[in-house]
């Protein structure tokens, strides 16, 4: 922890002191702002000056086991918040939960925002406590990941597996879908926007590096520019993949469509590339594009007639049983995958939508 209290209650930061200072503090007692247990001073050549349990137990701010990297860009957070005169507190306890951000801020319009540097993995059971004590106090929170997490694997792709799925970020409608990664030996933040999940952990986004101190808070959430055909033949070329080849670690029920596929006389390579198209709430999904965009063709899409319509209820009638429990928690869209699929087809001509509920088949396709 970067703060303990004295004996008068003062809470000290010691990263802000003197070398002097804190060699001064080391006569007195400290105690730790969580349990009030008595905390030790760790300093040295190479490492930010924080306070330490003297003994591990069971303590909100010992469960972390905070690296150097996360301590430090905790710091340069909070300072860099600071210098833009927000009203922010490192580790400070959210009211009625033992929950301590690395970051409260309070906004100028009486929000308040939760902001976790998350450098370390985190379970699921944590990660869900965390979001319902930020939810039972109105607080939102803001994900920002360490850039030692963040595996590029070409221009516009990299691996995002399933579970970090959940720190996906769209904080108004019709912003585009963002993840935070902030590399505190660098200082240097990136955005990572207009991102489409494939359904494997092979991810497609727009990365932008830009230096922490070229930025001001505000401006870590706007929309940047979008290089729209790169991003769609890049996540093309992950479903063409993956349907070319057979299954082999696949869940269950995934197995299960493929069988019926081939029941059915068809093969995964017979699906059309055409029919696949990107969504950004594929994380509502738990089977890949692929699958649940081709099941809606097999079931329904298909039989229709030119001119015969659809409603969207039955399609998403359809796709219920795709549809995921864990969801991100930052995320203000309630757009349905299938609706946007739908709009991409009218997009493309092959449907036209006649009002909010209601699509009509455009072009007869004989696509299986
Ligand atoms: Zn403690």
């Amino acid at each position: 922890m970067l703060q303990a209290k004295l004996e008068d209650g003062r809470l000290i930061l010691l990263a802000s002191h003197q070398k002097e200072q804190i060699h001064n503090f080391r006569k007195q007692r400290f105690f730790c702002p969580a349990c009030r247990k008595s905390v030790i001073i760790r300093a040295g050549k190479k490492i930010i000056p924080h306070f330490a349990h003297e003994q591990i137990h069971d303590c909100e701010l010992n469960k972390t086991g905070e690296s150097l990297y996360h301590m430090r860009g905790k710091l340069q957070l909070f300072h860099w918040l600071k210098k833009q005169g927000y009203a922010v507190r490192l580790e400070e306890c959210v009211k009625d939960s033992a929950r301590r951000p690395d970051l409260l801020l309070h906004t100028s319009s009486g929000r308040e925002l939760a902001i976790e540097y998350q450098c370390a993995s985190i379970s699921d059971e944590e990660l869900m406590r965390r979001n319902e004590a930020y939810e039972r106090n109105e607080i939102f929170p803001i994900w920002i990941l360490g850039g030692n997490r963040l595996k590029r694997t070409s221009t516009y792709m990299f691996d995002l597996p399933k579970r970090e799925q959940r720190f996906l970020m769209q904080h108004k409608q019709n912003m585009p879908l963002q993840l935070l990664y902030y590399c505190s030996d660098t200082e240097t933040l990136c955005n990572v926007q207009h991102i489409l999940l494939t359904g494997k952990k092979q991810t497609v986004g727009q990365f932008f590096f830009r230096p922490l101190q070229s930025l001001r808070f505000p401006q870590i959430f706007q929309p940047l520019p979008k290089n729209l055909s790169e991003i769609n033949q890049a996540w093309h070329s992950v479903q063409a993949r993956a349907i070319a080849k057979p299954l082999t670690y696949a869940p269950v029920a995934m197995k299960r469509w493929v069988m019926r596929l081939y029941d059915n006389g068809l093969l995964l390579q017979d699906i059309p590339l055409s029919i696949l198209q990107p969504v950004e709430t594929q994380y509502q999904m738990s089977v890949p594009p692929y699958i649940w965009q081709t099941d809606m063709w097999l079931e329904v899409l298909n039989h229709l007639s030119v001119t015969e319509s659809i409603s969207l209820k039955r399609l998403m009638y359809t796709c219920r049983k795709w549809e995921v429990a864990t969801k991100p928690f930052a995320i203000s869209s309630n757009k349905h995958p299938v609706q946007s699929y739908m709009q991409r087809l009218c997009q493309h001509g092959w449907f036209d939508q006649i009002d909010s509920d209601t699509f009509v088949k455009k072009k007869g396709l004989s696509l299986f």
